[in-house]
């Protein structure tokens, strides 16, 4: 089995304005540097076409229509204070989602055994009727959207080690007992959602919140919360909201992850993902904006996978 590489060269075409951390430098350089990992267990792939239904499960359609007509033909509209948009984004943001379905329709046809999309814009703070912290829809939310409708799957695990809350995953599944939403990250800090108080409607929900200057021991000790939580709900299928910004080097938060601590998350993820669903794991890229940290961290995320795909 191999591991599949989700990415499209429209993503780039999405501007954000001089100065934005989210920016079209960051898909370059993961791409670059996976493009040197010599091995022929590494499959690449474009986003393909998608059917909007999915898209309209995720989001309110009025959302959707808006954002449509929000794209500008020119210069930079602004759908919240930081989330810009420019003529290139429709292209890109449609990718983006279409990068999960091309990578979950790969994963389930056998294609790979696991695959991981270096997209942009991210997603996980788009909630359903709105963009937010540089998100324009929920990319992670609409894969396990299609995996519930398409594949006829009853249990998702979304595991989103992004350093801050996934808000508008959290928001969209709060009252699904489908789909488990597990976040580590930053708290308090932007959203400011994620306290473990707020558990879903069903339990469904994990948060586990960590302050600021939290170590790779402490992180990876949390972590094994997420890993409990996981065999609790026996899932068939486990999305990554893959952010790289819990790194030290990070600009925008205070955790103090090394690149080496993504591959050990990986890993211990995988190694649940191998007895509980065949080892069947799509990750999909969220925030992580040092790109030599995002560089590094990405590779790791990506070795673990190709491990397990053997
Ligand atoms: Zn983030």
């Amino acid at each position: 089995m191999k591991t599949g590489i989700v990415t499209n060269d429209t993503c780039l075409n999405h501007d954000t304005g001089h100065g934005h951390p989210e920016r079209a430098d960051r898909v370059s350089v993961i791409v670059e540097n996976l493009k040197k990992i010599k091995n022929k267990n590494l499959v690449w792939k474009k986003s393909k076409k998608f059917d909007p239904k999915y898209l309209e499960i995720t989001h309110n359609i009025n959302y959707i229509k808006k954002v449509k007509k929000s794209f500008p033909k020119k210069g930079l509209f602004f759908l919240d204070g930081d989330t810009i948009i420019s003529p290139g984004s429709k292209e890109a943001s449609s990718d983006a989602v279409g990068s999960i379905i091309t990578a979950i329709d790969g994963v389930q046809n056998k294609e790979f055994q696991n695959a991981f999309c270096a997209v942009r814009p991210p997603g996980h703070h788009a909630e359903k009727n709105k963009a937010m912290g540089f998100c324009i829809y929920n990319n992670v939310a609409v894969g396990a959207h299609y995996l519930l409708e398409k594949y006829k799957l009853n249990k998702i695990a979304i595991i989103d080690f992004d350093v801050h809350h996934g808000n508008g995953t959290q928001d969209i599944f709060y009252n699904n007992e489908k789909v488990l939403y597990i976040s580590t990250h930053q708290y308090p800090y932007y959203p400011g959602t994620g306290g473990n108080n707020e558990k879903g409607k069903h339990n469904n929900v994990l948060n586990i919140p960590l302050p600021a200057g939290t170590t790779s021991e402490e992180y990876l000790n949390a972590y094994e919360h997420v890993l409990k939580k996981l065999k609790q709900f026996n899932p068939e299928f486990i999305l990554f909201s893959a952010g790289f910004d819990a790194h030290k080097d990070d600009p925008l938060a205070q955790l103090q992850l090394t690149s080496k601590d993504f591959y050990h998350l990986t890993k211990r993820t995988l190694n649940l993902a191998k007895l509980y669903c065949e080892g069947k794991v799509v990750s999909i890229l969220e925030g992580g904006y040092d790109l030599n940290a995002l560089k590094e961290s990405t590779t790791m995320h990506v070795d673990a996978l190709l491990e397990f795909s053997k």
